[in-house]
């Protein structure tokens, strides 16, 4: 679950506010109105991840991972996560979640430290198989892949015990931003 409560993934509105959905309209189109997306700012990511050794895992089964992780990352103690207020995601931690939900809170953490201007995101996880699947919004897609590499070698990084540096992975995923993208958009 997700750091905020905001599951409205949808393409944006291009209507002038008048209804596409009423009775038998169900199925008209938005109509022009001379509005068209020249920049959107934020993309969503789905990833499928094989957690392998940890897939059946639970964080309440790692000795001491719970405060690790929230004294590496204290603000991932104001994520809202399923209770919807502040603490929600730590108490998960404690109660016992998969790592594969704590790599998408650690993503969305990431994110916001990397973002600028800085601000939440949102996403969810979900168990497939063996497989866990994680869904989360981002800047861009080179941010978004660099942010959820990262979180997952922080997640084994922590249960290894090794020292991570917490700002140069942050640095690192805001230097990823499609910078080189843009400034070609901005040329043509
Ligand atoms: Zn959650």
């Amino acid at each position: 679950m997700t750091a905020s409560r905001d599951e409205d993934h949808g393409e944006p509105a291009l209507t002038d506010g008048s209804p596409l959905t009423t009775g038998a309209g169900m199925k008209r189109k938005p109509k022009n109105n001379g509005i068209r997306i020249v920049k959107s700012c934020i993309s969503v990511f789905e990833v499928e991840i094989d957690l392998g050794r940890f897939t059946s895992v639970k964080t309440n089964e790692l000795n001491g991972f719970p405060a690790k992780l929230l004294r590496m990352f204290p603000a991932l103690r104001k994520h809202e996560c399923y209770a919807g207020e502040a603490g929600g995601f730590a108490l998960e931690l404690r109660k016992g979640t998969d790592l594969a939900h704590v790599m998408e809170h650690l993503t969305l953490e990431l994110l916001k430290c990397a973002a600028r201007p800085r601000r939440e995101f949102s996403g969810w996880t979900r168990r497939r198989g063996r497989r866990h699947i994680i869904h989360f919004q981002t800047p861009d897609g080179s941010m978004g892949h660099c942010a959820v590499v990262n979180a997952r070698m922080i997640v084994e990084g922590i249960i290894d015990g090794k020292r991570m540096d917490t700002k140069a992975i942050i640095q690192s995923i805001r230097d990823s931003k499609e910078v080189v993208r843009c400034k070609q958009e901005q040329v043509s």
